[in-house]
């Protein structure tokens, strides 16, 4: 029976329901998405004669077929015999548990054939026909435990077999025309069945622009299915806004009060916002995001704040209700984090729903089932990056669609930021507030630790607090947790005359929230920590801060952390200890040594890292590509974005014909798998 590619690959023979799992589990349903299934490399299977080849060895031998195939059945298990003759040498072939291969062989046909030889018997164990050519690649598959690439690789030649020439073009002709790009059919026979480098080469450049096209389409329908929905248009108010603003206990800087009014004219206007704010660790993010909060609060709505730590939320509880009291501002800002007791969680449900808690601040429990808002107006998720993608979308499920500030630390470069923010409005915040004093930091060995004490020392004797970061442990974080001990069991002798504190993930929550509230109060002088601080911690009394093996963090780790001092009117100090090993781990420290600027940090980072995984793009919610590299392809990016914008921009794109396979294929992913927010 005729198979289509829109069928399941469990029409194919050797697809099972273990298998059909397996697949399912890689992301391919589908023949099409099989067939849209990549190699990400090419294993070069160079033709040899027998003679050439020592017994074991893979190799490709090209010949003739001498004697038709006789399939032999063991319950489900088979085997296919076929006689070949290699320049003059008959050589018998056999492949196991193909037995559909059989239909396409033939006597007197010109094949090659992959597998392993065995020089004493004359025989090979076939592992695959490799399309007649001489210098044969194979394509090699990503995959995973359940199933073998070989396997992949099989079920990808099988269905090609039966659906080639079938696949439409979703790339529109005029792009594939001005990028040269290949035809759809083509692109899927070079990509999977390469004769050479150079066709491999062709097939993965139309490929990876296909997916960063599609990927962009998709961006760009949301965003303008966002641009039409209409949002409310808040009817804040104004006066008590700009009471608030000027009743802060300081000036905004000139990037915050930028951004501030880009953010009030979204909110303002009768469009959804979707508005990302960066800035660098200590830039003012929060007092922003009050403001926001504020407004849409005037407006009579509820205002959700999610962090990615207790620690972070517990502050941020603090601050705001701090901040809304000095201005003389009665609301009620509670505290949602998965830490509360059943009866006082109850309680906030309640007063959420009907509308008596003006501001919510909290943890992902923010978005757990049962939680229900009278009228959400605005939700910001500070440290974005830290969330998945799921968490974030679902804040906008919260009954209406509220306006969503996202903001974050990490420093995307620009490029990066359309990948991963291609949806979303950006408002940077490119000044950190006045009288900040650029922190200094140094690199020592290790055995300077000394050194770094009597700094500390020096520090805390004026007056300064300090944190001391204990390396991770990558094994468990109960390691983690004897290091940091035994650092601070050492540390409460060094420093008698402080009161030292120990902080850990693994602490009970009260004993957490005592630790912070006594460090904001320099009740506790010294913070021996693991890296829960890393994000958000606002404690602007300290100014000095010691890493331990330094060198075991990652670049962008260790600037959230050193983030935490400078907070202040203090002179601040990073101090990281380390015998880095290798060349890298070198030059990740002299980078922080030579710059504060995160965004010159990371791309240093980027440069020292290639691509790949930089700036923990994983964590910064940048999507991972299949074929494409967002790095090393940027310029295709690039295009593939202008080319989508264009297109979406074009009235009626979607109504002709040339355009249906992309229009029907958008429509397909889009409802079922909902990737962004
Ligand atoms: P981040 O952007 O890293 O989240 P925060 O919002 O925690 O930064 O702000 C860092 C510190 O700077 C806080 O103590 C905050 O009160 C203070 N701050 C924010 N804006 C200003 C400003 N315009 N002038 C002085 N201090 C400010
Ligand atoms: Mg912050």
């Amino acid at each position: 029976m005729a198979i289509s590619v829109e069928d399941s690959v469990d029409v194919l023979s050797g697809v099972g329901p273990k298998r059909l799992q397996a697949l399912q589990d890689l992301g391919i349903f589908t023949i099409y998405d099989l067939l849209s299934y990549y190699p990400f490399r090419y294993d070069d299977m160079g033709e040899r004669l027998p003679s050439q080849t020592m017994d074991g060895e893979k190799v490709t031998f090209k010949g003739v077929i001498s004697t038709p195939p006789v399939v032999r059945r063991f319950g489900k298990r088979s085997q296919t015999v076929i006689g070949l003759l290699v320049d003059r040498e008959n050589v018998r072939v056999t492949f196991f548990n193909q037995p559909w291969i059989a239909k396409n062989l033939e006597v007197g046909q010109e094949v090659a054939v992959y597998g392993t030889y065995n020089a004493a018997r004359a025989a090979m164990t076939a592992i695959k026909l490799v399309p007649a050519s001489i210098d044969g690649l194979s394509p090699i598959y990503p995959v995973s435990k359940a199933i073998k690439a070989k396997t992949v690789a099989e079920l990808v030649e099988q269905a090609w077999g039966q659906v080639r020439g079938q696949m439409d073009n979703l790339v529109p002709k005029h792009l594939r025309e001005k990028y040269r790009l290949l035809d759809k059919n083509e692109q899927v026979e070079y990509s999977h069945f390469p004769n050479d480098k150079i066709e491999a080469k062709a097939g993965r450049r139309s490929a990876a622009f296909e997916e960063f096209f599609l990927f962009q389409m998709r961006l760009q329908l949301i965003k303008q299915a966002d641009q039409r929905f209409l949002g409310e248009a808040l009817n804040y108010d104004r006066k008590a806004v700009s009471d608030f603003i000027k009743a802060l206990p300081f000036e905004l800087t000139n990037a915050q009060n930028r951004v501030v009014d880009e953010i009030l004219a979204d909110q303002a206007s009768p469009q959804h916002m979707n508005r990302l704010l960066q800035g660098d660790v200590g830039s003012g993010k929060t007092v922003v995001a009050a403001i926001a909060m504020f407004a849409s609060v005037t407006a009579g709505n509820q205002a959700a704040i999610m962090a990615p730590t207790e620690i972070l939320a517990q502050q941020h509880a603090k601050g705001l209700a701090k901040l809304f009291d000095a201005a003389g501002i009665d609301l009620r800002v509670e505290l949602l984090t998965s830490g509360l007791k059943a009866a006082q969680r109850r309680q906030i449900l309640e007063d959420l729903e009907n509308g008596d808690i003006d501001v919510v601040v909290g943890t992902h429990a923010l978005v757990q089932e049962g939680v229900h808002f009278h009228h959400l107006g605005v939700a910001v998720i500070d440290e974005q990056h830290r969330f998945g993608v799921k968490q974030r979308a679902k804040l906008r499920e919260g009954g209406v669609n509220p306006d969503i500030l996202a903001m974050t630390a990490t420093p995307i470069p620009r490029t990066l930021a359309i990948t991963a923010y291609g949806e979303m409005e950006v408002s940077v915040i490119d000044e950190l507030p006045a009288g900040r004093k650029k922190i200094i930091t140094k690199q020592l060995p290790n055995r300077q630790y000394d050194q770094a004490l009597a700094m500390l020392k020096e520090e805390l004797a004026k007056g300064a607090q300090a944190y001391i970061v204990t390396p991770l442990i990558e094994e468990s974080e109960s390691l983690d947790v004897q290091n940091v001990t035994a650092v601070y069991q050492d540390l409460q002798d060094e420093l008698q005359e402080y009161t030292v504190g120990l902080l850990h993930g693994r602490l009970p929550k009260e004993d957490k929230d005592a630790l912070m509230a006594g460090f904001s109060d320099n009740q506790v002088q010294v913070l021996v920590s693991t890296t829960v601080i890393e994000v958000g911690v606002d404690v602007p009394n300290a100014s000095i801060m010691l890493i331990l093996d330094a060198d075991r963090f990652g670049l962008a780790q260790l600037h959230q952390l050193r983030g935490r001092v400078g907070r202040g009117d203090r002179q601040s100090y990073t101090i990281l200890l380390a015998d880095p090993k290798t060349e890298y781990g070198k030059e990740r420290l002299q980078a922080l040594v030579d710059t504060t600027d995160g965004f010159e940090l990371a791309q240093k980072d980027l440069e020292l890292r290639g691509s790949g995984d930089i700036l923990g793009t994983k964590q910064a919610g940048v999507p991972e590509f299949q074929v494409g590299d967002p790095v090393k392809d940027l310029t295709m990016l690039t295009i593939a974005q202008e080319e989508a914008l264009n297109l979406v921009r074009e009235d009626g794109w979607d109504r002709e014909e040339d355009n249906q396979a992309l229009v029907e294929h958008l429509s397909k992913t889009m409802a079922s798998f909902r990737h962004f927010d």
